[in-house]
């Protein structure tokens, strides 16, 4: 890892005011462990409660609207959210995709709009166990990152700031079913090709890629040391300090590579 390892909790659809005792007491370990750079993507509602308390991790969102403003009831703008605080917005989710029938051009268009109100973008991808079975991961998670990313052209010229890619298989998600590290390290690979294709060796190279879908203290280690996985998009073990730190500190740990 060249950058500092990013780890990104989220709380998806968890959390109410109780939980800011959680979020303060991630950062003040974070305060700890400066090696790392640990952001929080609560629900919308906790965004600025927590924004205003934190000294050191940064708070995003789990989504926003592709248009400015306007007539969409129960929607929220990438403008919204870095009033209340946001720093950055997960888009492409697959809980997004699959069960909002988000498509690769709506979130291509999210990852502009949020990019233009000046938020980093955090950009997710990932195949089902059944793409997986029939061997075309790897051309189906091609496919849909280059159609979710923004076209080169219409890309910020500090793309490896604004731009994180998650790797999420589906079927590791909430699962507590890992992908093997050869398959983590083939994807990220990958991944990092269409990268450097896509918007040039300089900043191509510089995009953090993280990994998500079931990730532990116990199994991060294992999976920080494979190559190009720049940290970790952490669900169900990012609710609690105890285990969303235990994995920023195995990021912190030095790797063989
Ligand atoms: C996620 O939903 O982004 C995720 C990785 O969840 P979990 O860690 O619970 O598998």
């Amino acid at each position: 890892m060249t950058r500092r390892p990013y780890i990104v909790g989220n709380w998806k659809m968890h959390g109410t005011r109780a939980m800011l005792s959680e979020a303060r007491a991630i950062d003040r370990a974070a305060q700890r462990h400066m090696k790392v750079e640990v952001a929080l993507a609560p629900p919308f509602t906790l965004i600025h409660p927590i924004h205003r308390e934190a000294e050191q991790i940064s708070v995003g969102a789990q989504d926003c609207h592709q248009a400015d403003g306007g007539a969409y009831t129960g929607d929220i703008s990438a403008a919204m959210v870095a009033d209340a605080g946001a720093k950055f917005v997960i888009l492409g989710h697959s809980e997004r995709r699959q069960g909002h029938g988000e498509s690769d051009a709506l979130v291509r268009s999210k990852a502009q709009a949020a990019l233009a109100a000046g938020l980093r973008i955090i950009m997710c991808c990932g195949e089902t166990a059944q793409t997986r079975e029939s061997g075309k991961a790897v051309a189906f998670v091609k496919k849909q990152l280059k159609a979710s990313l923004p076209a080169p052209a219409d890309a910020p010229a500090d793309i490896a700031e604004r731009i994180t890619v998650a790797y999420e298989p589906i079927w590791a998600i909430g699962t507590g079913n890992v992908a093997t590290t050869a398959d983590i390290a083939e994807m990220h690979a990958v991944i990092r090709k269409l990268l450097v294709d896509l918007y040039g060796e300089e900043q191509g190279r510089e995009v953090r890629i993280l990994y998500g879908g079931s990730v532990k203290p116990e199994n991060a280690a294992e999976i920080f040391a494979v190559p190009e996985v720049g940290g970790a998009l952490v669900g169900g073990a990012s609710l609690t300090a105890d285990s969303f730190m235990g994995i920023a500190l195995a990021a912190g740990e030095p790797s063989d590579h």
